[in-house]
């Protein structure tokens, strides 16, 4: 796990790093503004640490500019001042998570933590087969400039389908996985969910087709013809 540091205190920036390395991060640590921007625009880093008041750019700054680049790596703002609209500039510059000055140690590690695990979820954000995209955060299925926004269970149904795209997936799975062991789902719910989806894939006219394989299950297939 790679992280930058941005902070101009060499006491508190040397103190950050001997602990974040003790705790098997590795990092990168700068004191300006500048240096700040560019290491986050040239390196790869999973988290990024970033002081507020820094010489030569602020780190609301920085994170306004990687934003903007559609840099997404998380970033977690220190600041020395507690007053609200501070944190509110932070949050609306684009980053992730603040933490006022002083903090305890533990503190800043337990955000560290939480940031690198919502990294790794957003690792993956879509799904695709044939011509159909899945935008697993906003749940829209998406076919060039189209999108449709899918409900919860549609979501799962069709999120299973993609996953196991290359079986056929059986109502009883369908049934377990997305309505769970308990329920009082059955065949005709699938049946019903199944329709809903088609009808979206024919709104997008994609060529995805959602294939019956009687009295087993169903299949994706995309015929691109
Ligand atoms: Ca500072």
């Amino acid at each position: 796990m790679n992280i930058l540091l941005v902070e101009d205190e060499k006491r508190l920036s040397e103190v950050l790093v001997k602990i974040l390395q003790e705790n098997k991060y590795t990092v990168d640590a700068v004191e300006n503004g500048s240096d700040g921007l560019l290491y986050a625009q040239k390196g790869q880093y999973d988290i990024i640490i970033l002081d507020v008041m820094l010489p030569e750019k602020s780190g609301l700054e920085i994170a306004k500019i990687l934003r903007k680049e559609n840099n997404k790596t998380p970033i977690l703002m220190l600041t020395a001042r507690s007053e609200v609209s501070d944190r509110v500039a932070g949050l609306d510059s684009g980053a992730d998570d603040y933490l006022t000055k002083p903090f305890a140690i533990e503190e800043l590690l337990a955000r560290v933590r939480a940031l690198s695990r919502r990294q790794a979820e957003m690792q993956i954000e879509t799904l695709t087969f044939g011509d159909i995209t899945l935008k697993l955060s906003t749940h829209d299925i998406c076919l060039g400039s189209k999108s449709v926004r899918l409900n919860r269970k549609e979501f799962d149904v069709i999120q299973m389908l993609m996953i196991n795209s290359k079986s056929i997936v059986s109502k009883e799975m369908l049934i377990t996985k997305v309505w769970g062991f308990d329920s009082d789902a059955e065949a005709n719910n699938v049946e019903a969910y199944i329709s809903f989806l088609r009808k979206k894939l024919t709104y997008l006219q994609s060529k995805v087709k959602i294939s019956t394989i009687w009295k087993v299950g169903y299949r994706l297939e995309w015929e691109d013809k």
